[in-house]
C-alpha cells in the first residue's frame, strides 16, 4: 500500500509516524513545501523573544530521522502542486530543481495546515510587517530587529556615558493566542509595543469580562491596548534624517483613524484553512471554510484523507462544525487517519477548543464552550459561576488566588465550559475541567472527584472540587444566585467588613457585617429579595443561607466584588514623558 502525506508538521508527521508503527510494510511519502519537517510552530514566539535561543531546539525532528528511524521517504522543498483523484496521482514539484514528477498513491492523506491571513491592505507588502508561522518567518523576524543592532550598541559607547536610545516599537495586530505571545516576547525583548484588536476583547475563545483580566497583565507591562479598533493600511514614514518623528518606520493607519509609529509589524489576525488542494481534488468543502471529513478523517473522496488545521470539526460541546486550529488535535487527527487506514476502526470524538497561553505572570486558560458561544447559538439552558480559590491551600507561601467561570447546564448539571486565568495552578484545573467535559461529566461529578493534594499543590477541597460545589449549590436551590447585570433595583446586603468597604463599596448597598448577621436580621426587609455581596461570593453564600432559612428570600451575587471588578476596562493613558499608565473605567 502506498500512502502519500502532504505536509510535514504536526498533523503530516504524527500521521507518518504512526502508520509505520501499524504497518512495516507500508510504502509512505511524507511531502513537505517547506525547508522543515516536525518543526515546533509553538515555539516560535519565544524563539523571537530569546526564551528558546537556538533555532535548531524548534527542529524535533528532521528528514534524515524520518528516513532513518521510519523507513519514509521524506521530501522536503517539495510540494504537492496537483491532485488526481481519478487517476490517484499527485503531482510533486522538486522546489530544489524546479523538477515536476508524477507520484500514485493509494490513500492519499492531506495536512497542510492554516495560512496566516493577510488582507489586501494598502501598505501589505511594505518591508517590516510579518506573519508567525514557519522558522524562517522567526529567523527573518529576529533578523529584522537586529538588522541596527550594531548601531544601537555603538551609540552607547561614544562617550563611555550610557547613551540612551529609543526602543524599537512594534504593533502587533490581532489579540488571539498567537497575537499575545508575540506581545510578551516583543516585550521581553524590549520592544515597546502596542496590540490592536478589532474586536472589544483579546482572546476571542473567552468571555469578554474574562478577558478584561488578561487586558489588565498587558497593561500592566505597558503594552499600548488599541480594542474595537482596526487595521485600514500601512504606509512608510519619511526617511532617516528628515526631520520626521517616525525615522522612516512604518505607520499603521487604523480605521479609527489613528496613525501608530512602529519599526516592525506582526499579523495575527487568524488563520485560513489551505484549501486549494482539496478544492482542486473536487473534495467537499465545508460551511466553515475548511475540509469536510467524517469521524474518520475521511475526505468525500473515501481514498482521500484529511487532518489537522486545514479540517472542520465538530465542537464536542456544541455539535456545530468549527475550525479550531490548534496542535493537540492535528496530533490526534492525523494517528486517527493512520489507524483507519490500516483497517481499525478509530474515530475523533470532536473539539472542545482546550487551550493555554501564557502572558507575563499570567496563565490564561479555556476548554469547552464560552457564555458568548451559547448566547449567539440561542441556548439558554446554561448557568455560570465566577469562583476565586487559592492555588493551594493558603497558608503553605505563595498561594495566588485563581479566576474561574464555569459554565453548566441548568437542567442536568453538565459541565459545558470553564475558563481559568492566574499565576498559579492554572494547567491543573483546565485540564481537569477538560478532562470532565470530554467524560461528559457534571458539576455533581466534580464535587466528587478525588483530586491530589498535598500543601504546595493545592487544597483539600481543590478548586476543580469547589467548583462542582458551589455550582451544585445553585442547582440544588441551595444557594440561589444572581449577576452583576441583573442587581439593579435589587435591596443588596454587603456583608463584608467596613475596611474593606473603605476600599470599594457599591452605592445603595446596605452593610451588615456576616459576624453580626444573625443578631441584626431586624433590619433587613421580608417583602424583598435580598442580593448579597461579599469580596468573592463564598461570605455571601454562608449569609445566603443564614436568610434563607430565616424565612427572608435572598440570592448571592456571584463572584462578589471580584467579578464586578471584571466589568472595568484598563486603558492606558501617556504621561509627559510618553509612558503608558493604567487607568480603569467602567464598562
Ligand atoms: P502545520 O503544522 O501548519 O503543517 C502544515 C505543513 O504543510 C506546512 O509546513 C506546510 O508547509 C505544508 N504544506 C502545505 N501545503 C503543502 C503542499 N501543497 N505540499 C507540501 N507541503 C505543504 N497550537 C497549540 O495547540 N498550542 C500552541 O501553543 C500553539 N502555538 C502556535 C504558535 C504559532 C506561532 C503557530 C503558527 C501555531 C501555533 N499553534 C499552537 C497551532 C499549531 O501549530 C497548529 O494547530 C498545528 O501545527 C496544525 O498542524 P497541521 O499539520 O494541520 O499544519
Amino acid at each position: 500500500m502506498k500512502v502519500i502525506i502532504v505536509g510535514g508538521v504536526a498533523g503530516g508527521a504524527s500521521c507518518a509516524a504512526r502508520l509505520r508503527r501499524l504497518d512495516e510494510k507500508a510504502d509512505i511519502l511524507m511531502v513537505e513545501r517547506g525547508p522543515y519537517v516536525s518543526y515546533a510552530n509553538c515555539g516560535l514566539p519565544y524563539h523571537v523573544g530569546g526564551a528558546i535561543e537556538q533555532e535548531s531546539s524548534l527542529l524535533v525532528a528532521t528528514e534524515q530521522t524520518f528516513r532513518e528511524q521510519f523507513a519514509i521517504d521524506c521530501r522536503t522543498r517539495c510540494e504537492v502542486v496537483g491532485i488526481s483523484p481519478a487517476q490517484k496521482t499527485v503531482e510533486l514539484k522538486n522546489h530544489v530543481t524546479g523538477e515536476v514528477t508524477t507520484e500514485k498513491y493509494d490513500k492519499l492523506v492531506l495536512s497542510p495546515g492554516a495560512a496566516p491571513i493577510r488582507p489586501p491592505l494598502p501598505g501589505i507588502d511594505l518591508p517590516g510587517i510579518f506573519s508567525v508561522r514557519t522558522v524562517p518567518d522567526a529567523r527573518a523576524i529576529r533578523e529584522w530587529l537586529d538588522r541596527d543592532a550594531a548601531d544601537r550598541s555603538g551609540m552607547n559607547s561614544y562617550t563611555g556615558y550610557q547613551t540612551v536610545t529609543r526602543p524599537q516599537r512594534a504593533v502587533v495586530v490581532g489579540g488571539g493566542f498567537i497575537g499575545l505571545e508575540m506581545v510578551e516576547n516583543l516585550i521581553h525583548r524590549g520592544l515597546d509595543v502596542t496590540l490592536i484588536e478589532k474586536l472589544n476583547q483579546v482572546m476571542p475563545p473567552l468571555d469578554p469580562e474574562m478577558a478584561r483580566l488578561v487586558e489588565r497583565y498587558m497593561v500592566k507591562h505597558g503594552v499600548r491596548l488599541e480594542l474595537n479598533d482596526g487595521v485600514a493600511g500601512f504606509e512608510q514614514s519619511a526617511p532617516r534624517g528628515t526631520g520626521s518623528s517616525t525615522d522612516g518606520a512604518l505607520e499603521v493607519l487604523t480605521v479609527s483613524g489613528k496613525r501608530l509609529p512602529a519599526d516592525i509589524v506582526i499579523l495575527a489576525i487568524g488563520v485560513r484553512p489551505e484549501t486549494a488542494l482539496a478544492k482542486m481534488a473536487g473534495i467537499e468543502i465545508g460551511e466553515r471554510g475548511g475540509i469536510r471529513v467524517d469521524e474518520q478523517m475521511r475526505t468525500s473522496d473515501p481514498d482521500i484523507f484529511a487532518v489537522g488545521d486545514a479540517v472542520e470539526v465538530r465542537d464536542f460541546v456544541t455539535g456545530q462544525w468549527t475550525l479550531i486550529p490548534l496542535a493537540g488535535p492535528a496530533n490526534r487527527q492525523g494517528r486517527i487517519a493512520a489507524e483507519v487506514i490500516v483497517g481499525r476502526d478509530s474515530r475523533f470524538r470532536g473539539t472542545q477548543g482546550t487551550s493555554i497561553c501564557q502572558i507575563f505572570e499570567g496563565v490564561i486558560a479555556s476548554t469547552g464552550a464560552s457564555e458568548k458561544l451559547l448566547t449567539q447559538l440561542g441556548e439558554t439552558d446554561f448557568e455560570k459561576i465566577y469562583l476565586y480559590p487559592n492555588s493551594h491551600a493558603g497558608y503553605y507561601p505563595g498561594a495566588k488566588y485563581i479566576a474561574m467561570k464555569v459554565i453548566f447546564r441548568k437542567s442536568d448539571g453538565r459541565l459545558l465550559g470553564a475558563q481559568v486565568l492566574g499565576e498559579d495552578g492554572v494547567p491543573k484545573r483546565i485540564d481537569s475541567f477538560a478532562m470532565a467535559i470530554q467524560a461528559g461529566f457534571t458539576i455533581y461529578d466534580l464535587e466528587e472527584a478525588e483530586l491530589c493534594y498535598a500543601p504546595p499543590f493545592g487544597s483539600a477541597k481543590d478548586p476543580v472540587n469547589f467548583a462542582g460545589m458551589v455550582a451544585a449549590d445553585v442547582l440544588r436551590g441551595d444557594m440561589p444566585l444572581c449577576h452583576w447585570g441583573s442587581v439593579d433595583g435589587g435591596f443588596l446586603l454587603d456583608v463584608r467588613n467596613p475596611a474593606e468597604l473603605a476600599v470599594e463599596s457599591v452605592p445603595g448597598a446596605v452593610n451588615i457585617p456576616l459576624p453580626q448577621l444573625r443578631a441584626r436580621l431586624g433590619e433587613l426587609p421580608r417583602d424583598r429579595e435580598i442580593l448579597v455581596i461579599c469580596r468573592s461570593g463564598q461570605r455571601a453564600y454562608y449569609a445566603t443561607r443564614i436568610l434563607l432559612q430565616n424565612g427572608f428570600k435572598a440570592r448571592n451575587v456571584a463572584g462578589g466584588m471580584l467579578s464586578r471588578s471584571h466589568l472595568a476596562r484598563v486603558e492606558t493613558v501617556e504621561d509627559e514623558e510618553g509612558i503608558a499608565k493604567p487607568i480603569q473605567s467602567q464598562t
